[in-house]
């Protein structure tokens, strides 16, 4: 009997990969392998494959196919757990069977090396708008996946953090909406597995770096929805998360390494002292203190200098690049993970896609700050970046001070802005910051601006013209509001006609009122004006010191002059131009695009109490 389940076990089980594209549980008693699947043709030519099983660690990894080699086997602190470097250098696509064997048993698992596909990944750049969906609150096109067995975290429409059942279905049928908004990206926030107890519909507590929320859809839908997007001029920008996870990620019960986690035993929380990483004076223990913190409780803190780790999450950024096609990532949290290791992530992408942009968030009304992470930046201590671009908080934070301050600094209500975008020489390339008025872990513009029509088209001119990459958070469009409260929630609320039971839908224009239809148009009209705009893509700013309640600045290149001011005012003001001849330079016509009007340009121009004016200069 002894003997015949010896022969049993001694036998070759060769189980293929699944046929979908997530990672699954296999009956050969290998757990995981990732990721599922690579390709060939990288610059990087080793490949890191986590492979769990029990008591894996005592086997040992060999491949017998062209052009690949087992180039070195790394064993971590659990039993079960090995990590088999391959070089593919010299491989071709196709599958391949990766052997582990220990006391004459043999486990096989075939492994997939898929050929690149030119032209699926895309890029974005000042050309583009960026639409930033929270996708569990944006549209439910698959009413079927709001609740899915085994996980907790049931469908709760009543409740501002339950799940409300949009997903990437709901994305995909309204992607004709977006594009005739004039969007050209879509940052969707994340749509990776949270397997969390509660409060997981906003992605951020990753539980599977490989899988798609089966709430959300899946691996396969994601990518046919980047594909479809694209078909439709529309570039995908994926949320990472390198600094966290999720609590009940499923490498919680048997952590690969002893050093897999930071301060697993205490637990205790970041102090966001984010000032750390640029701070001359900084202690060891509180760069530790920032960086190796907990974000949440219920997100632990990745130590990604664990090199096993490290190779894993570089991996993961690339695989998902490749895999859906994308046009960028945004990396949340930017200045939490260790930075030394954020510079080989971000090297090593950008390696492989030298086309490519992503964007981190460094929430920092400063610029010196922000600008230390972008790439190109020579910076006091040494700290080298390839990461293309952030996001523009000091800008938002400038803005917000001037549309909303009592009490104006000396000089200009407008002196917050114009002395930041002074500050630019900060950056190696301030065309690619990244700007927005609100996001979703802030109030929403129009409840910023205490729901003032003006100020909000204000807004809305200002980044729609301004240097950089504009971004807009979904239902901007339409003035989304929510006095009163700054709950995230509340902020992430449920766009207009995206669930059956709604009584408008801004997707069709039915029942909005006529103050919200007009938002949405106005914002169509002013968003498909930027998109064949090449001097806003392209073109130089040149700004003037505000004087009183009015600021204008200028894009202009060989071709074109756009010239925008705003009058913060309450009374019409006569704008004496002669200041402006350096840009004007003579002209005496423009048009009035917001207006579609002409308009003669004399010794002064009118403007209306608090309005924004946007004009092309006829030279
Ligand atoms: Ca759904």
């Amino acid at each position: 009997m002894t003997r015949n389940i010896a022969l049993v076990a001694g036998l070759i089980l060769l189980v293929a990969c699944s046929s979908d594209d997530s990672p699954t549980a296999a009956a050969d008693g290998i757990d995981r392998l990732e990721p599922p699947f690579w390709w060939t043709g990288f610059e990087h030519t080793e490949l890191q494959l986590l492979v769990k099983g029990d008591d894996l660690a005592e086997y040992t990894p060999s491949v017998a196919a062209p052009g690949i080699s087992v180039s070195r086997v790394e064993r971590g602190d659990s039993p079960n757990y090995l990590f088999v470097y391959l070089d593919i250098a010299a491989a071709s696509p196709g599958e391949f069977d990766i052997v582990f064997e220990k006391d004459g048993e043999r486990v096989a698992r075939t492994y997939e090396l898929r050929a690149r596909e030119a032209g699926r990944v895309g890029t974005y750049d000042s050309s583009d708008v960026m639409y930033l969906i929270t996708p569990d609150r944006f549209a439910n096109g698959d009413p079927a996946n709001d609740n899915v067995e085994d996980y907790d975290d049931r469908l709760d429409r009543e409740d501002d953090y339950g799940r409300h059942g949009g997903d990437i279905e709901g994305m995909r049928q309204h992607l004709d909406y977006i594009a005739d908004m004039g969007f050209t990206q879509i940052w969707v926030n994340p749509v990776l597995e949270n397997a969390m107890q509660k409060s997981s519909y906003h992605g951020y507590a990753t539980t599977d770096f490989y899988k798609v929320d089966p709430r959300f859809g899946s691996n396969e839908s994601y990518r046919a929805f980047v594909d479809e997007a694209r078909d439709k001029g529309i570039g995908i920008i994926k949320d990472l998360i390198v600094n966290h996870a999720g609590s009940e990620h499923w490498w919680m019960d048997d952590l690969p390494t002893t050093t897999w986690l930071n301060v697993p035993d205490t637990r205790s929380r970041s102090t966001h002292a984010r000032t750390t990483n640029q701070d001359p004076y900084a202690s060891e223990y509180d760069k530790a203190g920032h960086a190796d913190g907990w974000f949440a409780d219920t997100m632990p803190d990745l130590n990604q200098r664990d090199p096993l780790f490290a190779d894993y999450l570089i991996q993961n950024a690339i695989w998902w690049t490749e895999y859906a096609g994308l046009s960028g990532i945004r990396q949340d949290t930017y200045p939490y993970p260790d930075k030394h290791f954020m510079t080989e992530w971000t090297r090593r992408i950008m390696q492989e896609y030298p086309d490519f942009n992503m964007v981190g968030e460094e929430w920092s009304p400063s610029p010196n700050v922000t600008s230390y992470w972008q790439r190109g930046k020579q910076n006091p201590d040494g700290y080298v970046s390839y990461l293309p671009g952030v996001f523009d908080f000091p800008l938002q934070i400038a803005l917000h001070k001037v549309l909303t301050d009592d009490e104006p600094p000396w000089g200009s209500i407008w002196t917050p802005v114009y002395e930041l975008l002074g500050h630019d020489y900060l950056y190696p390339e301030p065309m690619n910051l990244v700007i927005m008025p609100d996001n979703h872990d802030m109030s929403r513009i129009f409840t910023q601006v205490d729901e003032d029509e003006n100020l909000w088209r204000i807004a809305m001119v200002f980044y729609a013209t301004m240097r950089g990459i504009p971004q807009l958070y979904y239902g901007t469009e339409i003035q989304m509001s929510h006095p009163g409260t700054d709950s995230h929630g509340a902020i992430r609320e449920e766009f207009p006609g995206g669930w059956d039971d709604h009584d408008s839908n801004a997707f069709t224009g039915e029942g909005l009122s006529d103050q919200e239809s007009a938002a949405q148009e106005f914002t169509r009209k002013l968003l498909n004006w930027r998109k064949q705009k090449d001097v806003i893509h392209n073109g130089k700013l040149m700004q003037f010191t505000p004087l009183g309640n009015v600021y204008a600045y200028f894009r202009y290149d060989d071709d074109e002059t756009v010239m925008v001011v705003f009058n913060l005012d309450d009374d019409e003001i006569d704008l004496d131009l002669a200041r402006f001849a350096e840009r004007l330079q003579g002209a005496t016509q423009a048009h009035d695009v917001l207006g579609d009007t002409a308009v003669e340009l004399g010794d002064t121009l009118e403007l209306a109490p608090r309005s924004a004016l946007l004009l092309e200069i006829s030279h």
